[in-house]
């Protein structure tokens, strides 16, 4: 159980492919493997499913995971479940999202709570999502020349016509208005941490867009 970590991070090396380099494992101690069932209206229903979890779980936790529905909650019925068993089909194994918050009624982490949700609300992309977006937007500036479009990181209709006599961004390839430029100015001068790209108004609006607002 003291290795827990140790073997997450191994096995989350193997189901996630390539991206953790080294740690292909060989000794087979597997303890994030676990089964569940789903829940609903708070009883578990159905059969038990296998899935990875990166987090450290317990049996009768609650867990969240994605499923074509959408988001669903089930609870731990097992947990170090053997890797032979899921040996014939662990490359369909999905991993869970992670455990439910335990609802306290002392919530002394409930404004960042809150604060995390408005981000997930409002924002679907990642940052490098999000750089993508906006570089695009800067491919048709320099490509136009001209002509005025918002400004994508405040959105304010405040771009000069010409393209080229707007700020560069210090953050992506694209223009934005002067006001923009300076404050990016400002805040790398006082080492304050940027505006996330995910955050510009442009990358909103069409992640508002996405989800049907
Ligand atoms: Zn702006």
């Amino acid at each position: 159980m003291k290795h827990f970590r140790k073997t997450t991070t191994l096995i989350i090396a193997t189901a996630g492919g390539s991206k953790g380099g080294k740690g292909m494992q060989e000794n087979s101690l597997k303890t994030n493997i676990i089964k569940l069932r789903f829940l609903r209206n708070s009883q578990p229903q159905g059969r038990e499913y296998t899935y990875y979890t990166p987090v450290e779980v317990s049996e009768g936790d609650i867990v969240e995971m994605e499923t074509r529905g959408g988001i669903a909650k089930g609870t731990v019925t097992q947990i170090n479940v053997p890797e032979e068993e899921i040996e014939p089909f662990k490359d369909k194994i999905k991993s869970i999202i992670g455990k439910v918050k335990e609802e306290t009624p002392e919530d002394e982490d409930k404004p960042r709570k809150e604060a995390e949700l408005k981000i997930g609300d409002e924002s679907i992309y990642t940052e490098e999502e999000a750089k993508t977006l906006v570089e695009c937007l800067g491919i048709l500036q320099n490509t136009r020349g001209v002509g005025s479009f918002p400004c994508p990181r405040c959105g304010y209709n405040r771009m000069k016509d010409l393209v080229a006599k707007n700020a560069l961004s210090r953050r992506a390839d694209v223009y934005i208005c002067s006001e923009c430029g300076q404050e990016e100015a400002i805040l790398d001068a006082a080492g304050k941490d940027p505006l996330p790209l995910n955050r510009w108004d442009m990358v909103i609006a069409l992640a508002k867009e996405m989800k049907g607002w």
